[in-house]
């Protein structure tokens, strides 16, 4: 844990300026900054009138696929799930730098830009085994003290279309992921109630939350994700499972909308967006409402499967306002307490959920001192403008500073 701190000169939220004391890794006071104060006796961080925002939470990436850092490369992925998941397959051991390296990098890029909650993918199938999930592991390890990292064991590869996958999730698991994956269980294994019995299942026998992929449209998507609601309500698993894009569902009528929000709601069942183009928006403001809990995530970045993604959270939180067509300053706010607090409501249900579009929790007395520092005349701005003047705070302590670690 950290020594005793203070952050001089900040405005929370783009609030008034403040003086914010940390002591055991929590924020201990917020007062009116006093330019005449001297702190002694404890470490000093110069706000220098920046925002204190809370630090980042992606809650949907995939450290093991990314080629940040490395030489742009021809798109070569078929459309479609299986398709990209072929050219992952066929090229990412030819990659310049090793799996390990690129996981290491991706989230050392992460850190460098304001996140300090992740919650990555680490893919397992009979491919790869468990490589790309050591390689995450080994990333986690490397930089423990700048971030807090919990690892999905991630079935992209379905779990019965290749034998020997659904064992090595089992390995996975014994060998310490925290949370266990499934994907598409009408769409790609084409057995939802065999695909389901078995993450269900192996999440009961480890004691792991659920995060399952669902790009399933319309109607069959529906039919997922009531099965999935079914499992969490008679396995008692509230508060344990996460679906992540579900973005054909928003789509379908009003009715299945409002049915899916109760159920969400009611079962603590979260969700996380990458914030996607197309058709189909989560309905944020509804979500919010209800008291869902919805996180951002930047998926896969740079990598086989799409050219996006530059590990910087303040540009997906953009991306999120961007496709949403928000303009008003309270909706874009919204968007990075969706970054922020939202995601880390996902990852410690003990964090309560955004009670509505205009909550904005994570920089009060007894918060946790997860922290981004960042120039802009108000919140909007630095959303707008993603200014490069950044200092990133850990468990109270400076990890990074200017978009390079301290
Ligand atoms: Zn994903």
């Amino acid at each position: 844990m950290s020594d005793p701190a203070v952050i001089r000169n900040v405005r929370p939220w783009g609030g008034s300026a403040a003086d914010v004391t940390i002591v055991g890794g929590r924020v201990g006071s917020v007062v009116a900054h006093d330019p005449s104060a001297v702190p002694s006796g404890v470490t000093v961080i110069e706000g220098r009138g920046r925002l204190l925002l809370p630090s980042f939470s992606d809650v949907h990436v995939h450290l093991d696929s990314n080629r940040l850092g490395l030489p742009f490369r021809e798109h070569t992925g078929a459309p479609g799930v299986w398709g990209m998941m072929l050219n992952d397959r066929n090229n990412w051991r030819d990659a310049e730098t090793s799996i390990g390296e690129r996981a290491q990098t991706g989230l050392r890029m992460m850190i460098e830009r304001g996140t300090t909650r992740v919650r990555s993918f680490a893919q397992v199938d009979t491919d790869c085994g468990l490589e790309k999930f050591e390689a995450v592991l080994a990333a986690r390890q490397m930089y423990r003290d700048r971030a807090e990292v919990k690892v999905i064991a991630f079935p992209q590869a379905g779990l019965f279309l290749e034998n020997g996958t659904a064992e090595l999730m089992e390995e996975a698991l014994k060998a310490g992921a925290d949370v266990m994956g499934g994907i598409d269980p009408c769409g790609l294994d084409k057995d939802p109630v065999r695909h389901l019995d078995l993450v269900f299942g192996l999440a009961e026998k480890y004691q792991v939350p659920i995060d399952i992929h669902l790009h399933e449209p319309g109607e069959l998507g529906h039919f997922s994700a009531a099965l999935i609601a079914d499992r969490t309500r008679s396995l008692g698993m509230q508060g344990n499972v996460t679906i992540s894009h579900g973005y054909p569902l928003w789509g379908v009528s009003e009715a299945h909308t409002r049915t899916l929000i109760e159920t969400w709601a009611e079962l603590d069942i979260s969700t996380a967006t990458v914030a996607p183009g197309g058709r189909f928006q989560l309905p944020l403001a509804d979500l919010a409402d209800a008291g869902v809990r919805v996180g951002l995530g930047e998926d896969g970045q740079r990598d086989y499967w799409s050219p996006y993604g530059n590990a910087d959270m303040l540009d997906r939180t953009w991306q999120l306002a961007f496709v949403n067509g928000y303009r008003s300053d309270h909706l874009i706010e919204h968007a990075l307490a969706v970054a922020t607090v939202g995601g880390a409501s996902i990852l410690d249900r003990t964090v309560p959920r955004l009670a509505s579009v205009t909550d904005r929790p994570g920089t009060s007395v007894g918060d946790p001192a997860e922290f981004l520092l960042v120039s802009g005349d108000c919140v909007s701005a630095a959303v707008m403008d993603r200014p490069s003047d950044r200092t990133v705070i850990h468990r109270g302590r400076v990890v990074a500073d200017q978009l390079a670690l301290v």
